[in-house]
């Protein structure tokens, strides 16, 4: 007893981590650590004073509360949430909960001050922002300078330079689209990605991309099969920039076979589009992970295609601030079908439901 006792005390006297054991709302003990990180006195905690809900960021209340209700069917859960401190500043804290007792709630919650973290990545963040705004402005010049060379070249009937001069401006390209993908990315970190209101006719744009992508690419056919004979209401150009970065994607990820499929089919109120390749295919478990920022497959031959890991994060918050979402489905060696599903314009609703009904 005394030895488990004295260990118990080693573990609540723990300088880096802070502890505090929860009563319902309450927090009845917690360790130096605790009260040092946030402020408060032994005295205020035998007073009462402590109440984990009041010392929650507002805005972060409902995460904890989930947790708390996910503490009933898991062991330990861990979250990143701010306390409200005694002066009233924030302290960002990971939290690991352990449940003792549900029903009345008792529960351990293990506190480690994220400060040091979260600094570190919004460094990160503005050093992200902060190159592709610097690295944009030389390629822009260089890419003028590479046109205007060109031109005065063939004015002067010189072509011997004409396919360096185009492999250069396939690499200029190749760079300017990493760098507005970075750009992309800092702006939706920091909440600034703009979007335009249009009504956008789904059918027109994806022949569209179609098109484009198709006459980029001499290996792949790329067919587009159903239509939704609705539109959507969002950014043309954003929506653009998913169907162009799935596409270049499939061709990029099947580089032995051929046909890639875009499928349209709808419902009465959603579309879904589906773009399928029978290439590499994804493994099971990368299969959530390909939509996190930066974030590219283990597989040699994958790496070796230049990327950052930037396209699927961004389509998959361009289409979810469009109310939609997307899935993929895969097989290793078979290929990956990608699902986009969106809400259509009620008006688009309606002519549909229209049109069943006259069937
Ligand atoms: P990038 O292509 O620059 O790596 P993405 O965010 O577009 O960035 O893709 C993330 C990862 O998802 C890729 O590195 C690749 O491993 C995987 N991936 C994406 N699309 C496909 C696909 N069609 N087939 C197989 N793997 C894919």
């Amino acid at each position: 007893m005394r030895q488990s006792q004295e260990r118990a005390n080693v573990l609540m006297n723990s300088s880096l981590i802070g502890i505090n054991v929860i009563e319902g709302e309450q927090m009845v003990d917690a360790n130096d650590t605790f009260l040092r990180m946030t402020g408060y006195t032994r005295e205020d905690l035998r007073a009462g004073c402590l109440n984990w809900v009041h010392m929650t960021a507002p805005e972060d209340l409902a995460r904890a509360r989930q947790a708390h209700q996910d503490l009933a069917t898991q062991q330990a859960i861990t979250y990143e949430k701010e306390y409200v401190c005694k002066d009233g500043s924030r302290l960002p804290v990971l939290v690991c909960g352990v449940v003792l007792t549900p029903h009345p709630f008792q529960g351990i919650a293990f506190v480690l001050d994220n400060t040091a973290r979260q600094e570190l990545e919004r460094r990160k963040d503005d050093f992200l922002s902060m190159a592709s705004h610097e690295l944009k402005t030389p390629l822009t010049s260089l890419k003028l300078q590479l046109q205007l060379l060109g031109k005065h070249l063939a004015r002067q009937g010189i072509s011997d330079a004409a396919p360096a001069l185009s492999r250069m401006e396939v690499q200029v390209k190749q760079m300017e689209r990493l760098i507005r993908e970075l750009l992309d990315v800092s702006k939706i970190q920091a909440g600034r990605l703009e979007y335009a209101r249009e009504t956008v006719n789904l059918d027109a744009l994806l022949q569209e991309v179609a098109e484009t992508m198709q006459q980029m690419s001499a290996t792949h056919t790329i067919v587009v099969g159903g239509a939704t004979s609705g539109s959507l209401s969002g950014d043309k150009d954003r929506l653009e920039q998913v169907f162009i970065n799935l596409l270049s994607n499939a061709i990029t990820y099947a580089p032995d076979a051929s046909l890639i499929e875009v499928e349209v089919s709808r419902s009465v109120e959603t579309v879904t589009i589906g773009v399928r390749d029978h290439g590499m295919g994804i493994p099971k478990e990368e299969r959530e992970k390909i939509f996190e920022r930066f974030y590219r497959g283990f597989d040699p031959s994958k790496r070796a295609v230049p990327g950052l890991g930037m396209g699927l994060y961004i389509a998959a918050e361009i289409i979810k601030q469009h109310g939609g979402t997307i899935m993929v489905e895969s097989e290793v060696g078979k290929g990956s079908t990608f699902h986009v599903t969106f809400p259509l314009k009620r008006d688009a609703c309606e002519a549909y439901k229209r049109k069943k009904k006259n069937l």
